[in-house]
């Protein structure tokens, strides 16, 4: 059971948690920022400088590819809620170590518990393992999988597309397959059209 009641409580308890290494060398913590309401979650890794330097997330190169692509949709930071596998920083960027992830992990535990989303965006390996260990990021992204009864859409991490950018048209196509599930293409059978055939009802998405 978590102690936590709400996403603010749990930022506290992460500001001073001093269960593994890395809070000896970060600046901030980065709980994760967005709206306390949302029905979109995304999860990343771990911060880097400049997300210990702010106490947000995804605020570097990554975060605005992560804008851009929100933008595409029609979405921005304010209507989701984004967090990181690890809320405080890797030394020199290194990946997060499992010891690290699995101190962590009550916390992103409790963020789902609070937010409870409708769906969980993972973006690269890392937060993907946690939903689904043991299973490779390439089979799996833009395949939308149950979790605890929650929509599950594992993507890779923009980072990856900033490095190799042939990876950025499966990111922007992702993307689209969110927008789907979020707000679902009308299906003209199942519902009952005017005279024009325009379709009277439409299918009701996440957000209705
Ligand atoms: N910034 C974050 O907050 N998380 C990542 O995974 C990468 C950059």
């Amino acid at each position: 059971m978590t102690p936590y009641t709400n996403l603010q409580e749990i930022a506290s308890g992460i500001s001073n948690c001093t269960s593994c290494k890395l809070s000896a060398t970060r600046s901030k913590t980065v709980p994760g920022s967005g709206d306390s309401q949302a029905q979109i979650m995304f999860v990343g890794e771990a911060p880097g400088s400049n997300e210990d330097k702010s106490g947000h997330p995804f605020v570097g190169r990554a975060g605005n590819l992560l804008d851009q692509l929100l933008n595409s949709i029609g979405l921005d930071r304010d209507k989701v809620f984004i967090t990181n596998m690890v809320k405080c920083r890797p030394p020199n960027n290194r990946d997060p170590q499992n010891d690290e992830i699995e101190s962590c992990s009550s916390y992103l535990d409790s963020q789902i518990e609070a937010l409870s989303p409708k769906v969980i965006v993972t973006l690269g390996r890392f937060s993907f393992g946690k939903f689904f260990p043991g299973e490779t990021i390439t089979q799996s992204r833009g395949i939308v999988r149950k979790w605890n009864n929650i929509n599950i859409l594992p993507m890779y991490h923009p980072a990856a597309a900033l490095y190799n950018p042939s990876l950025r048209p499966r990111l922007e196509k992702d993307f689209e397959k969110l927008l789907e599930l979020i707000n679902p293409p009308k299906n003209v059978a199942q519902y009952p059209t005017d005279e024009s055939g325009i379709v009277k009802e439409r299918q009701l998405g996440l957000f209705d």
